[in-house]
């Protein structure tokens, strides 16, 4: 059974909070992104599930993605289940077909874009940078970078036409800091600082804000080889002041707030959410 109370609304806001109760979800929305329309790639798990579920919290029509329909079947069914509004579709980024796709079928669904959240990526192996084969550099550039500047060229004439809009690229720690085993991720990571400044400094005149958020070490499927063996994550714990790793939704929180008009006047930034890791002064 479900019930819906009307917590509250302010005059002039497009808005109606609203609380959705059930026998086993109580979930408030509030109107800090009600109407926005949000695309989370690589959505379906860890970090970009976290972020997906904020923006759907905070008021957002959310789009899930990642390759594989089962997983967007069940992240489909875990937001609606909170109650938020959401569209899901199989997107692998490196795949021109269903970057097209996602636009196209968010546009129909929905009818414009506002939110552009590029949070795929991969390090398919382990090494120094000076060790990285050239398909493995030319795969984790592909994926982390390039895909992420492709979806931004997409979305970019959609939020010039709807007078604005908010992108953020997920980068990582390692990008302020190169970590050994992950030398050519971490540079990768790097390019993302510049590719938010480069892309916001071009649509700053269109009212599109660009930011970037760095992760610590995060409890996800990614960071499983580093946290599964006591020995080396007892050596990882040394290195966070905070003394542990992070949840995915405590960097929900922040992109959520980068999309908001809480960020109106922050863009080209990138923020560090790393438990005060070693990063930059
Ligand atoms: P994760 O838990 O392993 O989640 C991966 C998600 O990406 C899944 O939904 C997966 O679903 C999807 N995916 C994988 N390859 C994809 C592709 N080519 N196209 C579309 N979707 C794809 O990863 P995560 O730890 O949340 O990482 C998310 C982001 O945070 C990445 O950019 C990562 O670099 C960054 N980050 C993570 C950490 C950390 O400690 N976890 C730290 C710093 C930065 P399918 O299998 O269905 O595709």
């Amino acid at each position: 059974m479900v019930a819906y109370q009307i917590l509250g609304c302010r005059l002039g806001q497009a808005a109606v909070c609203v609380r959705m109760m059930s026998s086993n979800t109580a979930v408030q929305q509030s109107a800090k992104l009600a109407g926005k329309i949000a695309i989370v790639t690589a959505s379906t798990d860890g970090i970009g599930l976290a972020i997906a579920r904020r923006l759907g919290e905070d008021g957002a029509h959310v789009v899930v993605s990642s390759r594989k329909q089962t997983n967007v079947d069940s992240a489909v069914a875990e937001l609606k289940g909170l109650g938020c509004s959401v569209l899901g579709l199989t997107c692998h980024v490196a795949k021109e077909q269903d970057r097209q796709n996602l636009i196209s079928k968010t546009l129909e669904k929905f009818g414009g874009i506002d939110i552009l959240v590029s949070n795929a990526a991969v390090n398919p192996a382990v090494g120094g940078v000076l060790d990285c084969p050239e398909s493995v550099w030319d795969k984790i550039f592909e994926i982390n970078v390039k895909n992420a500047l492709q979806l931004s060229q997409l979305v970019v004439p959609h939020m010039q036409e709807r007078g604005g809009g908010a992108i953020v690229y997920i980068s990582s720690i390692a990008g302020f800091q190169p970590m050994n085993l992950l030398g050519a991720y971490s540079v990768s990571k790097t390019a993302l600082l510049g590719l938010t400044k480069a892309v916001a400094h071009q649509v700053a005149s269109d009212n599109i804000r660009v930011n970037c958020v760095a992760p610590g070490i995060v409890r996800t499927n990614f960071s499983s080889t580093l946290t599964q063996h006591p020995a080396v994550y007892e050596k990882i714990l040394e290195t966070i002041p905070l003394g542990r790793i992070a949840e995915t939704k405590e960097m929900a929180g922040l992109v959520s707030f980068l999309c908001s008009s809480d960020a109106s006047y922050i863009t080209g930034e990138s923020f560090i959410a790393a438990g005060g890791m070693q990063s930059r002064l």
